[in-house]
């Protein structure tokens, strides 16, 4: 999707290549996986300094790794964004789902794929952290938050064809 809007890409896997890099999306997965490679190649501490002045994408798995607190059940996570994240929310793989999504800052609702998703809120501003802002919701539940320059969404948009979040991120 990035590289059909003309941007250079990098599979990121060690803090050097997160050296090379001006964004990062946290992709879709499975976050107790990612946790584990992302805490093998030491890329924890790493993520949180670049994620304090540079956009960060946290897509459905990427967006549970960047919440503030995890539930059910409970697990470390990057705390880049105030928000929970409760895992698994959205049913089952065979439960997935595709909707149209208005977001906040574009035209034309987006196609959004709903796969294992979390549940996500917003939690209290803190001493460290204000409120995220809702960009856009499914039925009153807010479904995407932004933090400053730190994005986190319940679903997916990089399967199907329409790449105008990802041109919204790369103008971050
Ligand atoms: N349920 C997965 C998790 O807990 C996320 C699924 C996804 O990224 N599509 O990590």
């Amino acid at each position: 999707m990035l590289s059909s809007l003309g941007a250079e890409t990098v599979r990121v896997r060690t803090t050097d290549d997160l050296a090379t890099v001006d964004r990062l999306i946290l992709p879709g997965g499975e976050s107790t996986t990612m946790l584990r490679f992302l805490k093998l190649y030491d890329l924890i501490p790493a993520i949180q300094e670049f994620a304090k002045t540079q956009p960060l994408w946290g897509i459905c798995a990427g967006a549970i790794l960047a919440a503030r607190e995890v539930l059910t059940p409970s697990q470390e996570s990057l705390n880049l964004i105030n928000i929970s994240a409760h895992r698994n929310f959205y049913g089952s793989q065979l439960e997935s789902f595709t909707t149209p999504l208005t977001v906040l800052g574009l035209t034309n609702p987006i196609s959004a794929q709903f796969i294992r998703a979390p549940l996500l809120n917003a939690l209290p501003p803190s001493e460290h952290f204000s409120s995220a802002e809702v960009l856009a919701r499914l039925d009153q539940q807010p479904v995407f938050f932004a933090q400053g320059k730190t994005w986190a969404c319940s679903f997916h948009v990089e399967l199907g064809d329409d790449s105008s979040l990802h041109e919204l991120f790369l103008k971050l």
